[in-house]
């Protein structure tokens, strides 16, 4: 409390107001007295006067003196008689009798070696001679008395003063005390702690105010309480927010009313392929530069319903679709854009498209013909018996083309079904590739290609499905003899490679030129359409062919150079473990 600045300055004040009615009261009692006290001598004096004169007019001129002495021997004050030279001569020193000599009556009271004296002087007629009467009468007892009351109403004044104070201090102290105490509970409750001290119940304006500020605490409290609660189930959804956005796999951006990007999860920077620092903060059409995603972020700014744009990341080759939606307010907040990758279904739908058309080009191609011969030979062309039968047998080669096609497509559409078509297990290869090379003996001499085969002594087993590794075997030879003109010759080796079992068919024909090895694979895809018609290929057993090792967990890849051959070299798990034993 001692440090309360209220607390002073009422003390101050109440403190002020006392001193200076204790020294009013003082003062005025001390000039009161004087006030009185003088004019009564003066009184006294005249008084005084009244007796004297009427005798001194009496008494002959010479015993003035004897009966001056008499009274003055008996009295404190001291009387004298003046002639008017005489006063004369003192009248410039002592003002009474200059008064005296110019109005009759001279009154003053002054100091006479030390001591102070009231004066009285008046004009007389004694035996028709004018005279003065002055009387001096010592102030002393008066001054003494003045000072001791005086130091008596100083030492009450001084006493009160005292008291004063003291009740001041008790007083405002049991006013500020509790005040104090407020406040500081007050700055407690200010700091979020729980205010201590406020056990007043007094029934006045304090009593209330310590009740109200207990009220307030327990409200706050409570407030606090459920703030807390609420800031907690605030932090656990933010949470699990964060964890649904950083696992999605849409990119998700949010920006505000300005274009300015204030979230984006990882998938995002992923997808754009940038650096999260330069993309953070900025505006999203600095930092996604297409003019199609400024128009639907700057649709959806202005409230209209979500709208979609798909657009082409160029550094990652990707295609991105975007939606954008407004955030809800009236204006809208901002705006949420979510990225997908539609790369992948794109490539697929152009596959779909490609692969519908390629396979009615594939199929029109074949049936156009045996109509037209159909045709043909119902025009008459069947009179003829050698058109007749050139033109069956031509038809006879188109059906068994569109035959070959159908088996292909059919077991491509097995092959999309997987897994569930195959059951995968050792199979013995070494019996399979020697099969399939004896069965490839007879066009391999009618085309004077030399087919030969380089093995190991022990028997190889491959994981896989017998018909399909057959299938395999099969379209390989069928490839390298029919793209290796006659004179030529085709390898096939086989050995083991670690856990792997490696095939490889190596022709000496045509060879495949390098911007297409890698897409040989694809489906009717073919270097030289022609060719590959001529020598009866659909285009797809090399699809199928990739497809299978892709199944059986294998794989299958070319080397080759135009004009000398080309080596597909067929990777697949090798049936036997390290131990020797049989893959189960
Ligand atoms: P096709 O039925 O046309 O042979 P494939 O899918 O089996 O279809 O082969 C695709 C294309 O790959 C062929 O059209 C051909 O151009 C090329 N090709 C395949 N094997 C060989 C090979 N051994 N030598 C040269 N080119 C080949």
């Amino acid at each position: 409390m001692l440090t309360s600045q209220l607390f002073w300055r009422i003390f101050a004040i109440y403190a002020g107001l006392t001193l200076c009615t204790a020294f009013a009261f003082a003062l005025t009692l001390t000039a009161g007295y004087r006030d009185l006290a003088y004019p009564q001598v003066e009184a006294r004096q005249i008084d005084n006067a009244q007796i004297l004169l009427p005798q001194l007019r009496k008494i002959p001129a010479d015993d003035r003196w004897d009966f001056l002495r008499t009274i003055n021997s008996t009295s404190e004050t001291r009387f004298e008689v003046l002639t008017l030279d005489q006063a004369r001569q003192k009248a410039n020193a002592e003002p009474e009798l200059a008064d005296a000599l110019a109005h009759r009556i001279g009154t003053s009271r002054r100091p006479n070696a030390n001591a102070l004296f009231q004066f009285y002087a008046i004009e007389f007629e004694a035996h028709g001679e004018t005279l003065i009467l002055r009387m001096t009468t010592p102030l002393d007892s008066v001054t003494e008395n003045l000072s001791w009351i005086s130091a008596r109403l100083w030492a009450t004044a001084f006493t009160l003063v005292l008291i004063g104070l003291i009740v001041t201090y008790v007083m405002v102290a049991r006013i500020i005390q509790p005040l104090d105490r407020l406040t500081h509970a007050a700055e407690q409750m200010a700091l979020g702690e729980s205010p201590k001290g406020l056990n007043f119940d007094s029934q006045n304006e304090i009593g209330t105010l310590a009740r109200t500020l207990r009220n307030m605490d327990r409200q706050l409290a409570q407030r606090f309480s459920e703030l807390e609660k609420q800031s907690q189930e605030l932090e656990e959804k933010h949470e699990q927010l964060a964890t649904v956005l950083r696992s999605m796999i849409e990119g998700v951006i949010a920006v505000d009313r300005s274009e300015q990007i204030l979230f984006a999860n990882d998938t995002v920077f992923q997808l754009l392929d940038v650096q999260p620092q330069s993309f953070m903060r900025r505006p999203i059409w600095e930092a996604v530069r297409h003019p199609q995603v400024q128009k639907i972020v700057q649709a959806a700014l202005s409230g209209q319903p979500s709208e979609r744009v798909e657009f082409d990341v160029a550094r990652t080759q990707r295609t991105l679709a975007m939606v954008a939606s407004p955030l809800p307010g009236e204006p809208a907040t901002g705006a949420v854009l979510v990225l997908h990758d539609v790369t992948d279904l794109r490539r697929l739908e152009n596959l779909r498209r490609e692969f519908v058309s390629n396979v009615s080009h594939e199929l029109k191609t074949p049936l156009t013909s045996i109509s037209a011969y159909a045709e043909t030979l119902l025009n008459g062309a069947m009179e003829d018996e050698e058109t007749c039968r050139t033109f069956l047998q031509r038809i006879e080669e188109q059906a068994e083309r569109l035959n070959k096609l159908i088996a292909d497509l059919i077991a491509l559409a097995r092959l999309d079904s997987i897994e569930q078509a195959f059951e995968l297990e050792p199979v013995n290869a070494t019996y399979i590739l020697q099969k399939s090379i004896d069965e490839h003996q007879g066009v391999a001499k009618s085309k004077q290609i030399e087919l030969i085969s380089v093995a190991p002594n022990e028997e190889m087993e491959v994981i896989a499905d017998s018909d399909g590794f057959q299938t395999i075997i099969d379209n390989l030879l069928d490839n390298a003899l029919n793209y290796t003109p006659s004179g030529g010759r085709v390898t096939v080796r086989w050995r083991l490679e670690g856990e792997w079992s490696r095939i490889d068919v190596e022709d000496t024909g045509v060879g495949i030129p390098r911007e297409h090895q890698a897409r040989i694979f694809e489906r009717f895809y073919r270097v030289d359409k022609a060719r590959s018609r001529e020598v009866g290929g659909t285009g797809l057993g090399l699809s199928i062919v990739k497809h299978l090792c892709q199944v059986f967990g294998g794989s299958i890849r070319v080397t080759s150079q135009v004009g000398s051959g080309s080596q597909f070299t067929v990777l697949l798990k090798n049936g036997q473990n390290s131990n020797g034993q049989t893959w189960m």
